[in-house]
């Protein structure tokens, strides 16, 4: 495992959830953190916090969706620290409905900017430093969503199989320059994002669903234990696999499956 003392990490939603206890542990490598999301004074709180404890972080506030706001957090991370080693694009949000609720801009579009096109921005401003350098990391988070599509997760799977596919097909094209690209793909953990899902019904059996879920921190340790130890896919917790691999090879028994025990019992409800 390489030691991640003195990297500089760029952390996109870094304001809570994975990116705010990923900022921490990566602070607690000696790593010298940015901290972006749109929330600045959440930002501020957590770098001072890291300050007081001995770490080194600066707070950059950004909104993902616009390409010259994330020029400005790329060029002033660049500024203050002169380099970005590793890269953790984590900013998202889940809308979650039937396609026919889903507001066409704020549940459609934003969800499209935010999660896919501001990964892929995000990225492409960075890419040419770490190219110049001949090293860097960057690592995507996707979720199991990103290869499981359930119903009501439309938008939010088509953001997420986007990241994979981006994420795949970068790795394979930076692999020569030394750079290393990796995807995350975590399941349901209690982070701020079940207050963004809307209101829908569904929102009840996630919460129910979460009982199973993992800690923020916990994803967050597998972040940096990613950064220490790169690979190209982490999928946490270990017992989705299965079901992934019967999705893969069979995707018709878990249509079945969510045939069944989900969307025949719940579209009548929506329908009546
Ligand atoms: P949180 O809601 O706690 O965190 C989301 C972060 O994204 C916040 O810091 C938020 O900051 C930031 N963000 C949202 N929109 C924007 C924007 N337009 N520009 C910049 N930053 C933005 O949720 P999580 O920590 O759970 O989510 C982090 C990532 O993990 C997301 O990509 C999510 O899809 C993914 N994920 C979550 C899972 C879960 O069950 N929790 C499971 C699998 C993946 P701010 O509002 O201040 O801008």
């Amino acid at each position: 495992m390489a030691s991640l003392k003195g990297k500089v990490v760029l952390i996109t939603g870094a304001s809570s959830g994975f990116g705010e206890d990923a900022a921490r542990l990566f602070a607690k490598e000696g790593c010298r953190v940015v901290l972006a999301a749109r929330r600045l004074e959440r930002l501020q709180a957590l770098t001072n916090q890291i300050q007081k404890d001995g770490g080194e972080a600066v707070a950059i506030p950004v909104d993902v969706a616009e390409r010259d706001e994330i020029e400005v957090m790329v060029q002033s991370a660049l500024d203050v620290y002169g380099q970005i080693d590793i890269l953790f694009n984590n900013a998202g949000f889940g809308r979650l409905d039937w396609l026919e609720n889903l507001d066409p801009a704020r549940d459609i579009e934003t969800q499209i900017d935010v999660n896919l096109i501001g990964v892929i921005q995000v990225t492409r401003a960075v890419l040419p430093h770490m190219l110049k350098r001949r090293s860097g990391h960057i690592i995507n988070m996707s979720s199991v969503a990103g290869l499981i599509a359930a119903p009501l997760y439309t938008i939010y799977a088509a953001t997420k199989y986007g990241v994979r596919g981006f994420t795949d097909a970068l790795r394979r094209e930076v692999a020569p320059f030394g750079i290393k690209v990796s995807g995350i793909y975590p399941g349901p953990a209690a982070t701020e994002f079940s207050q963004h899902i809307g209101n829908n019904p569904v929102k009840k059996s996630f919460n129910r669903f979460n009982r199973l879920s993992m800690t923020s921190e916990y994803v967050a340790r597998r972040v940096v234990a990613l950064a220490k130890s790169p690979r190209r896919v982490v999928i946490i917790p270990w017992w989705y696999r299965p079901a992934i691999g019967l999705n893969a090879v069979w995707p018709g028994s878990v249509d079945w499956f969510m045939n069944t025990f989900f969307t025949s019992k719940n579209h009548k409800l929506q329908m009546d």
